[in-house]
């Protein structure tokens, strides 16, 4: 943050530092003795020389504010397709065609964050009321750019109470959301190409061309899945069952010397 002018000083939320009276926010920041632990309760040294939390409560609150950030479309889809209903508590009547049952779990993981986004940015604009936020931001935005910009504000709070508060919230929205998503499918490149065959539409079969991806689905089951044919798929365990054997093979036909040694010492191996 650069250093705030005399206007903007006149502007910030005051706060009550002893021995100082109530001052502005930026100047109860450099007066304020911050706590020897983590306020956390986890008994570590803060981060930094003004912080109320630890280095560790500091990556795990910008953590929780990615996590808002990132799973606000794998809610928004929770919210209208979890539709067995042991899922949620249904609203109205299940009658074919009625209203979509509504899952309360998930709007109420949603509720959370944005509580705990909506609660730091108060806080925020009061303190740096330079601070510019547009209306059309919603959560999902606003949780990200808190993540990417405002972890530091949060943690050195002059009023360590703001900073526990959002800690918590932020912790708690975090964890409810995990309950009801599933972190989204990620990829990860194999070094080596698809081992099935290729039909361009001619009827001519060719060795595929596609190279392969480890596909982490979010139920933590991970397939192998070759990027030019979709239906060129298996499951980890088979694939790699199938490396080993290809492995094997290769070594006993690559290597000829090896093998008329071998075949020397020993009948039919
Ligand atoms: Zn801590
Ligand atoms: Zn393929």
């Amino acid at each position: 943050m650069t250093k705030p002018t005399n206007a903007e000083l006149q502007l910030q939320k005051r706060y009550l530092v002893p021995g100082r009276g109530s001052i502005p926010y930026s100047l109860a920041i450099e007066h304020t003795d911050y706590p020897r632990y983590c306020i956390i309760g986890d008994q570590h040294e803060p981060a930094e020389a003004r912080s109320n939390l630890c280095f560790g409560c500091w990556k795990q609150l910008k953590y929780d504010l990615e996590l808002i950030h990132d799973r606000w479309d794998n809610l928004d889809d929770a919210l209208m397709t979890s539709r067995r209903p042991s899922d949620g508590e249904r609203a109205g009547s299940s009658t074919e065609g009625s209203a979509a049952p509504i899952d309360l779990r998930v709007s109420e993981a949603m509720g959370l964050a944005r509580h705990a986004v909506y609660s730091i940015l108060r806080t925020l604009v009061e303190d740096q009321p330079f601070e510019v936020f547009t209306t059309t931001e919603g959560t999902w935005a606003l949780a990200g750019r808190l993540a990417r910009r405002h972890v530091g504000y949060i943690a050195s709070h002059p009023d360590e109470q703001v900073t526990e508060a959002a800690y918590i919230a932020t912790w708690k929205a975090a964890r409810d959301i995990e309950k009801v998503t599933h972190p989204p499918i990620t990829t990860q490149p194999i070094e080596s190409h698809c081992h099935q065959f290729h039909d361009p539409g001619d009827g001519s079969r060719r060795p595929c061309p596609g190279q392969l991806v480890g596909v982490v689905m979010p139920d933590g089951t991970t397939t192998i899945q070759c990027s030019e044919d979709p239906d060129h798929w298996i499951p980890m365990d088979e694939w790699l069952m199938l490396q080993t054997r290809r492995d094997r093979l290769a070594k006993k036909y690559t290597s000829a010397p090896t093998r008329r040694l071998r075949g020397a010492s020993q009948q039919g191996a």
